[in-house]
């Protein structure tokens, strides 16, 4: 007898929490919605998903809770609450599972960890890398940090939302590799926007300069599917600067504790 999908809770529903989300509905699991702006939920709402005013009652509705906010201070409050008051940390079930996938501090997810272990509750640090793009198409490569036990509970929805899914050690450590992922994203952006601009400059055709050299040892994944967008002027938001600033912070805060000098990550950094 095959049991029905579960029923997840969602908070967060912008550029990645959305398509995400859509891919949890499609695959016929009961969802519970919250974002700090309603708006943003609308077309999840639209296809049955609940709303909660609060993300305290979105994590009491279910048992698995996701989490896709923007910076470690919005993780801070929806986990822990308003100056340490309410928090879904305190609102969620015994024995559920809580899963942030926001690229977030990897001090701040071990903190959450050993909040979420004094009440009985999972916690994993689940940050993704694979832009709005990877959220659309469910190809994202996810990066995670917590138990085995809840990394074995939380891979069927995984399995949902990615290609790529690896359990990297304690609590922490999926957003330690993340960091380590947005150091390569960074430093690679500076590469190929110089590049580009040279081939501008030089009389080139730079879509044609970038259709070239992304089959060689120059490609990657950005010169391949951002920087097309940068050639046509499409600056639609798809990944906030603000949210790449905060990314190399993080990045650097955790190579410096490390004795680890980036000077490439700084000059992208100042950029
Ligand atoms: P986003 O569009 O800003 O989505 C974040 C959502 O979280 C927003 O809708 C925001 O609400 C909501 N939120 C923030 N604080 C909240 C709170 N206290 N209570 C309820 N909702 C709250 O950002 P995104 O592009 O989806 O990125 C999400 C995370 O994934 C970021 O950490 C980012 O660095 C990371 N990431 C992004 C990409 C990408 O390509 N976009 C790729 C990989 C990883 P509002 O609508 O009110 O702002």
């Amino acid at each position: 007898m095959s049991s029905s999908p579960c029923a997840v809770t969602f908070i967060g529903t912008g550029i990645m929490g959305s398509p995400m989300a859509e891919h949890l509905i499609t695959n016929g699991h009961p969802l519970h919605v919250h974002n700090r702006t309603r708006e943003k939920a609308k077309l999840l709402l639209e296809q049955g998903a609940v709303w909660h005013d609060t993300p305290e009652s979105a994590a009491a509705a279910s048992d698995t809770v996701i989490t896709m906010l923007g910076l470690p201070a919005d993780v801070e409050q929806v986990y822990f609450g308003q100056e340490g008051v309410g928090g879904i940390l305190a609102a969620a079930k015994p024995g559920s599972l809580l899963i942030d996938m926001t690229t977030s501090s990897p001090h701040l997810a071990e903190r959450i960890s050993r909040a979420a272990e004094e009440r009985g509750i999972e916690a994993l640090d689940a940050p993704v890398s694979g832009g709005d793009v990877g959220a659309r198409d469910a190809s994202l490569v996810i990066m995670v940090g917590g138990r085995q036990e809840a990394f074995d509970r939380a891979v069927p929805l995984f399995e949902q939302l990615g290609k790529s899914i690896t359990l990297l050690g304690p609590a922490g450590n999926g957003q330690r590799c993340k960091l380590v992922n947005q150091i390569a994203v960074a430093v690679g952006m500076v590469a190929w926007c110089e590049a580009l601009a040279v081939a501008k400059a030089a009389g080139l055709d730079p879509s044609v300069a970038q259709g070239v050299i992304s089959g060689g040892a120059a490609g990657s994944w950005g010169l391949t599917n951002l920087a097309p967008r940068a050639l046509s002027a499409d600056f639609k938001p798809g990944f906030l600067v603000r949210h790449l600033v905060k990314d190399i912070c993080l990045a650097q805060e955790e190579a410096d504790s490390h004795g680890v000098y980036l000077p490439g990550l700084e000059v992208a950094r100042r950029l």
